[in-house]
């Protein structure tokens, strides 16, 4: 028998008045989908975190979930989803004027995977235009802000979807990473962020940025949110010919389990220079926490993850410099308008669509892949990249996981570096090792400081090791809980 509405948007009974158990779980999905939205929404006025919030479709899905099948592992499960993964007939802006009106035609591969879990997208987040930056201050739509401190930034490029979940609008958000978009924001919310193996999750429907850096990842209040949704997603895709078809475990089955014995690994090196005392110190603080829950901490060394910066983003640019060739005003997105000729209509649209941090990558990429630069930029960093792969296989012959901060300082205002790209560069200098050798990393939140703003270390770990990252991440939460909520929050 088919459900009909009666009275208020959230009151729901069968058509002959009596409520069935499949009934009243509609009417505990669809309430609690309206409360969700409902935060979504008064929220969104002070945190910009999400470009739209996609109510029709919320409760719609809320109504089909009605029929579907009681097993279903993300049934009713509220999710956000960063606003460059495309979600059929729904915008995907990139956080860019040139795809500001663009509805994708199909569901990433990701999205159709929560889709059929019975999860509930409730909105696209906010995010630095095309996931270029570290504060989600290069998003066309404004920045979003941290809900710890409306002055600060969330950090970035997966800010939007940070923010939707430290500030309690969802337990789990989708974002994209290609040199730390996930696990900076996550440090500087307060929350759990993983970046997965490459090829763990297919990027079928993420909209490219620089294809051999570029993951799905997924953002958590707990450690276990990641794992119920990458237990999902994860998986060989047939669309994604860069996706791995290694068995997909089930992640939440030994979350909590004994982590002693494990050997955690400490590159001492790269606790110096340019990083926070009191990140230092509170990152020194979670080494002893882990030694104390049985760990072993043993010394190791990544010599060359100095260079990771400067290898990041000459590969990234390049590959963004072409990815970003298709934005030409003729099959999609924004075209400029009053230009007589096909060349004066592709400068007007490029030079008006694209922000400036775009337009800076792409002619940095540009200029690395021209003839005569090629081999001194390009095919290095190449090599330098094969190297910094070595350091990690080298170091995880003696350890299971390596811990470092996962961004040298707290969240920074508004503004204060957006003038200057080296110091907004500088940032990732923890994080981007990790893309460059494919390999999963996950950051846990591990205090706050003085002024009360989240503070985060990193885990690092071997390929296909998200299960145990998931782990050590879950016992460390388990043990030493954050235990603040953001001054805005949802519930
Ligand atoms: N902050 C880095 C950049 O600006 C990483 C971005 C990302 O991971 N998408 O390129």
């Amino acid at each position: 028998m088919t459900p009909v509405r009666t009275g208020s948007d959230s009151d729901w009974v069968l058509a002959d008045g009596k409520l069935t158990a499949l009934s009243l779980l509609f009417k505990m999905i669809g309430k609690s989908i309206e409360t969700t939205l409902d935060n979504a929404e008064r929220l969104n006025g002070e945190l910009n975190s999400f470009l739209s919030i996609e109510r029709d479709h919320a409760v719609e899905r809320a109504k089909q979930l009605d029929s579907l099948d009681d097993e279903l592992t993300l049934k009713g499960y509220a999710i956000a989803i960063k606003d460059n993964i495309c979600t059929k007939g729904l915008r995907t802006s990139c956080g860019s004027r040139i795809l500001q009106n663009y509805r994708a035609h199909y569901d990433a591969t990701a999205v159709e995977r929560l889709n059929a879990a019975g999860a509930i997208m409730i909105g696209k987040t906010n995010m630095d235009e095309f996931a270029m930056g570290s504060s989600n201050e290069s998003s066309a739509f404004g920045p979003a802000k941290n809900p710890w401190d409306t002055s600060r930034v969330p950090g970035g490029s997966s800010g939007g979807s940070a923010v939707a979940v430290a500030s309690g609008v969802v337990r789990a958000a989708l974002g994209s990473e290609t040199g730390g978009s996930v696990r900076q924001p996550a440090s500087l919310c307060g929350i759990y962020g993983l970046k997965p193996t490459y090829g763990r999750i297919s990027r079928y429907g993420l909209v490219a940025f620089a294809s051999s850096l570029d993951n799905i990842a997924i953002f958590g209040r707990e450690a276990s949110d990641i794992a119920k949704v990458l237990s999902v997603i994860a998986g060989r895709d047939t669309r994604d010919s860069t996706s791995a078809d290694v068995p997909v475990p089930d992640y939440t089955a030994n979350l909590g389990s004994d982590i002693a014995g494990r050997k955690i690994g400490v590159p001492r090196a790269l606790f110096g220079e340019g990083l926070d005392d009191e990140v230092r110190l509170k990152v020194e603080t979670a080494i002893e926490n882990y030694r104390e829950m049985g760990a072993e901490i043993v010394d190791v060394e990544l010599p060359y993850a100095k260079y990771g910066i400067a290898v990041y983003y000459i590969i990234a640019t390049a590959e963004a410099s072409s990815n970003l060739a298709r934005y030409d005003g003729v099959r999609y997105g924004f075209r400029a308008e009053d230009t007589d000729a096909l060349r004066k209509m592709y400068f007007k649209t490029r030079e008006e669509g694209f922000g400036a941090e775009v337009k800076r990558r792409i002619m940095l990429g540009t200029y690395v892949l021209s003839s005569g630069y090629y081999d001194a930029y390009y095919a290095k960093a190449q090599k330098v990249r094969a190297l910094v792969k070595k350091d990690y296989q080298k170091a995880f012959e003696s350890c299971d996981a390596i811990l470092t901060p996962t961004s040298p300082s707290v969240a920074f205002r508004i503004g204060e570096k957006s003038d200057d790209p080296l110091a907004m560069y500088l940032n990732d200098v923890y994080t981007v090792s990790a893309n460059l050798a494919g390999i999963p990393g996950i950051s846990v939140p591990c205090g706050l400081s003085q002024e009360g703003l989240p503070i985060g270390f990193q885990l690092v770990g071997n390929f296909w090791s998200e299960a145990g990252l998931l782990n050590l991440a879950a016992r460390y939460g388990g043990q030493f809980p954050l235990g603040a909520k953001p001054s805005l929050f949802a519930d």
